[in-house]
Order: C-alpha cells, then sequence, then structure tokens
C-alpha cells in the first residue's frame, strides 16, 4: 500500500538520522526534503531512480499536491523533515489533505535541535534540584502564542526552556526572561547549526550579552536559545547527584548498600 511517511532528518549530521528513515529513505522512490533546513546528505541512502525535490521556495498546497502526485501504486514517498516531525513542523497541515485523499501516512521520530543542542553544549536539560522540567517554545513573532504561553509565563517556571525560530528575536527574550524574574547575569547558550559538520557554534552568554554576542558571530537564524538554571553545571563544585546511582537508594534492579534512601 503507498504509504507518505513523514520522516524527521535529525538535526543536521547524516548521523544523526535514525536506521528507520534511513531505510525507508533507501527504498524511497520520490523524497521531498526541507531544503531549508535538511541538508541533502540527508538523501545519500536513496536509489538513483529515486526521485529527489527541494520543497525550499514551495508552499503547503504545493507540498501535499506533490506527496499526493508521486503517491501512485505502491510508491513509498518520504517528506524529509528537520528535527522531529512534531516540532514546528506544520505536521498536521500536510497530513489533513492527504487523510482526505485517502493516503495512508506513517510518522518517524527524529532527533529534535534542542537535544542536538543541548550535546554539542555538553549541558544537560535536567538536574536534580535545580530543574526536573523542560519547556520546548518560541517567543511570539508572526505566530501568536496560545494564552498562557507567553514567554513571561512560561519564565516564571525557572525551568529549562529551549526556545526554537526566536533567534532574531533575543531582545524580546531578554525583556520576557526579566519580567519573569530572570537575572541579566542568567546564563545563556545559543547553539547555531547543531551538529552541522563545521558549521556548528556555540555561543554561551549571559541574558544581557547574548543578543550583542550572537550579532557578531553572525548568527540570526538556524539557532536554538536554551536558558537554563542548569547551564555551565559541568564546571560545579558541587552538585546533588541523582538519586537512581545513589549507593543508598533501592530501586527495581539494585538494593541499596546501607541505610535506608529510599524514603
Ligand atoms: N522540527 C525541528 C524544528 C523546526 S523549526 C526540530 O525538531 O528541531 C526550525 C527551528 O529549529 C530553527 O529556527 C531553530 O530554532 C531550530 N533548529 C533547527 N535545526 C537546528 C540546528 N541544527 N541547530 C540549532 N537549531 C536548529
Amino acid at each position: 500500500m503507498t504509504k507518505v511517511w513523514f520522516v524527521g532528518a535529525g538535526p543536521g549530521d547524516p548521523e544523526l538520522i535514525t536506521l528507520k528513515a534511513q531505510k525507508l529513505i533507501a527504498q524511497a522512490d520520490a523524497i521531498l526534503y526541507a531544503g531549508s533546513l535538511v541538508s541533502v546528505a540527508a538523501t545519500q541512502w536513496a536509489r538513483p531512480s529515486c526521485l529527489i525535490q527541494d520543497s525550499k521556495g514551495m508552499t503547503l498546497e504545493e507540498i501535499t499536491d506533490w506527496l499526493i502526485l508521486q503517491s501512485t501504486a505502491d510508491a513509498t514517498v518520504i517528506r524529509l523533515q528537520t528535527g522531529d516531525p512534531g516540532l514546528y513542523g506544520a505536521l498536521i497541515e500536510m497530513i489533513q489533505p492527504l487523510d482526505k485523499a485517502g493516503i495512508a501516512i506513517g510518522v518517524v521520530p527524529g532527533v529534535s535541535s534542542a537535544m542536538a543542542s543541548a550535546a554539542a553544549a555538553v549541558e544537560t536539560l535536567t538536574l536534580p534540584e535545580v530543574t526536573q522540567t523542560v519547556i520546548f517554545s518560541r517567543v511570539e513573532g508572526r505566530t501568536p502564542m496560545p494564552e498562557g504561553e507567553s514567554l513571561i509565563e512560561l519564565g516564571r517556571h525557572h525551568c529549562t526552556l529551549c526556545l526554537y525560530l526566536s533567534i532574531t528575536l533575543l531582545k524580546k527574550v531578554r525583556e520576557d526572561l526579566l519580567a519573569a524574574g530572570w537575572l541579566d547575569e542568567s546564563l545563556i547558550v545559543v547553539v547555531y547549526k547543531a551538529s552541522w559538520p563545521k558549521e556548528q557554534q556555540i555561543i554561551r552568554a549571559t541574558l544581557a550579552t547574548i543578543k550583542e554576542r550572537c550579532k557578531q558571530a553572525g548568527i540570526n537564524s538556524q539557532a536554538m536559545i536554551i536558558a537554563s538554571p542548569a547551564l555551565g553545571a559541568r564546571h560545579w563544585d558541587e552538585i546533588k547527584k541523582s538519586k537512581l546511582y545513589d549507593a543508598q537508594f533501592s530501586h527495581r534492579f539494585r538494593k541499596a548498600i546501607k541505610g535506608d534512601g529510599n524514603k
């Protein structure tokens, strides 16, 4: 049966594509990739006969028309998307016309740029007793934010914030986080083109200086902003350790060595 697959290509490095995605690419008859963010290297496993097209410059309707057109007989068609298709990927908008056309679809998850950015910077997004929550969000630009999701409101949680699509809005990020109680000295990490061989850049600065630092580095697109009270923890003298590896702590796979740390 024909299937259009919405496949996460990961953040850029072709080695961060899942095995499932790689297998589908190798058997695809047609691939439409989001060329503004997905490297053409992600199509390297495709057969020579596979039709490969960049969707840069196509409207949503042109994209779905193309996918429907290619879905003939038992063809395998791929819409290759950056990171994970379920994050800022217009996924449902593309699926609905296919549902209407009666075409079976599937989704393959991908490594999101938030994960790749944290890995590149050797940062953890959660740290015991510092923050146990991660918010994936964006700052309001042309797309309005739903009620209760402004950065001022989200920032009040003082947990880890991974901000997509917001690198040109650093002034607003600062204003909103200050209004939410963060300090100008709060650390911020920006990762440009996380995982892209040769192009990745990591900027470490504070809420007060990050905008200027990104400007100096010429970063104004394809960048992840991470604000978190756990940033820089690698260099802290003391951290609260995870209970999971605590010798005093019993769990399903291990008995505590002594004492009763399980309370
Ligand atoms: N679905 C994608 C996000 C698409 S929205 C994902 O899961 O990652 C596009 C935004 O993602 C960009 O504005 C940027 O904030 C972020 N982004 C995508 N690729 C990136 C990369 N390699 N490094 C840093 N940020 C990236």
